[in-house]
């Protein structure tokens, strides 16, 4: 229960960073966890079909908390978009219950991003791109029915090559050809969020690799259409409720006005990327919340040495040291959030300061959250390591959080970029 009267509440989300229209949806994602999500979060991951839990925990959050027509701005009749502030608290709260329905969310709105960002751009180029897409595919995202979208940028030789912003997109395999008046799209991907179930699909490729950003291009692609298959779902570790599957493109063929090639897609694309940044240093910060919150709970009750567990001074040493690595990320998260809403203060989000800025918060979050996760276990003993206990299920979903986007290896490259020239493309000195 989320008690924003608390003096530790306003100590946590101070008013320099969260006003009070970002306390209400707080609030109400809050509220709605606790009652939603909660009380069915352990069984998540063997709802196996999606029909069951997670797709109508995502209805409702779609639909009737009206998320879906925040994606869409208010120029197409959504309610969007939301603030960056706004998104990392609501990614906070679902983690706390699931970071997997966390994801599902939040990826529909960043496979819509790029035209989204098009769409706001002083360039006329990607401002006539992103409303051709927004005017074809804002409507269905308006209608009273679950609608998702992906970001489909990783492939199966490697994901971080993609997501490295040095590679430029010389690494990108799937290749777009422009024809005539359409995109003929070749090629495959694996692992995004959401595919295989998405409505909406944004398509990373390339018309030449070599020609790095000058070839590369974004592609919408919706499903079901000819040439696009899928293979089987993945079984992960945790965080079923995201789904991911590798997407064929064979001959794809979209119309022209659906795609945005060279650097200014290129910029557009690698925005994208690093604005997924706060949101998951916020994931991280809930599955730690959830996590502390069962521990300090069953800690408080079972008795063992003649006293609770958490009157124990190595139980109260590490507790304490959970609160504050939560209390430590959150002011992170909240403060890059906040620099990301206020560009014209802090600047762009792809320079090496910025992005050195937004990594060291991520790999922070997400290396600790996911060592001290699988630490508090030690203090659960057995009901740490059950369905039942609640616990178990934050160690699995923890893992993931080091290696998206890119993982914390590439995010610790890119920090030391601030500092010097560290050369982690695939195309520097003495490697190609
Ligand atoms: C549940 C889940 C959800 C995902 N969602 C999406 C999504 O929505 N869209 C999407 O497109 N993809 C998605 N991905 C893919 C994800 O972004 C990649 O898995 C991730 O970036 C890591 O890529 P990889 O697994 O191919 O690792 P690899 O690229 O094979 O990297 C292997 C190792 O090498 C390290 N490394 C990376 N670069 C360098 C370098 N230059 N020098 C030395 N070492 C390096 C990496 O950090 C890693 O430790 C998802 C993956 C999962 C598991």
């Amino acid at each position: 229960m989320l008690n924003q009267n608390s003096q530790w509440y306003k100590l946590q989300y101070p008013e320099c960073f969260v006003n009070e229209e970002q306390r209400m949806i707080q609030k109400m994602i809050a509220d709605f966890v606790d009652k939603e999500i909660m009380p069915v979060r352990h069984l998540i991951d063997d709802d196996t079909t999606h029909e069951e839990i997670v797709r109508p925990i995502l209805k409702k959050l779609h639909i009737d908390l009206g998320w879906q027509k925040l994606t869409i701005p208010k120029d197409f009749g959504g309610m969007g978009p939301s603030s960056v502030v706004t998104n990392a608290l609501k990614n906070e709260q679902i983690s706390r219950g699931d970071y997997g329905i966390s994801l599902a969310l939040s990826v529909t709105a960043w496979g819509l991003a790029p035209a989204l960002r098009a769409y706001r751009s002083s360039s006329p180029t990607a401002k006539s791109w992103g409303k051709s897409v927004l005017d074809k595919f804002a409507p269905m995202f308006l209608e009273n029915k679950l609608r998702q979208a992906c970001l489909n940028m990783s492939e199966a030789q490697s994901a971080c090559d993609i997501e490295n912003h040095l590679n430029e997109g010389r690494l990108v395999r799937t290749k777009s050809e422009l024809k005539g008046n359409e995109w003929v799209i070749n090629g495959s991907k694996q692992w995004a969020s959401n595919s295989g179930i998405a409505d909406l699909n944004c398509v990373i490729c390339n018309m030449d690799s070599k020609s790095g950003k000058e070839g590369f291009s974004l592609i919408y692609v919706p499903e079901p259409w000819p040439g696009v298959s899928h293979g089987k779902f993945e079984v992960k570790c945790g965080v079923n409720a995201d789904r991911n599957t590798s997407t064929y493109f064979d001959d794809v063929r979209v119309p022209k006005e659906w795609g945005l090639k060279g650097p200014e897609a290129w910029d557009l694309f690698i925005t994208t990327v690093v604005s997924a940044f706060p949101g998951n240093a916020a994931n991280c910060v809930g599955m730690l919340q959830g996590a502390f919150d069962e521990l300090l709970a069953y800690t408080g009750e079972r008795v063992v040495g003649g006293k609770p567990v958490r009157q124990h001074l190595s139980t109260a040493a590490f507790l304490g040291e959970m609160a504050s690595v939560i209390s430590v990320s959150r002011a992170a998260y909240l403060q890059l959030a906040y620099q990301y809403d206020h560009g014209e203060i802090y600047g762009s989000r792809t320079t090496d300061s910025m992005i050195a800025q937004a990594r060291s918060v991520l790999c922070f979050a997400a290396r600790r959250a996911s060592e001290l996760i699988l630490r508090g276990m030690e203090f659960m003993g057995s009901q740490g390591y059950v369905r039942e206990g609640q616990y178990e299920k934050y160690y699995r979903d923890s893992a993931l959080a080091k290696l998206v986007l890119g993982g914390v290896q590439l995010g610790l490259f890119s920090v030391c970029r601030q500092f010097y020239d560290l050369d982690f493309s695939s195309f520097g000195t003495g490697k190609l």
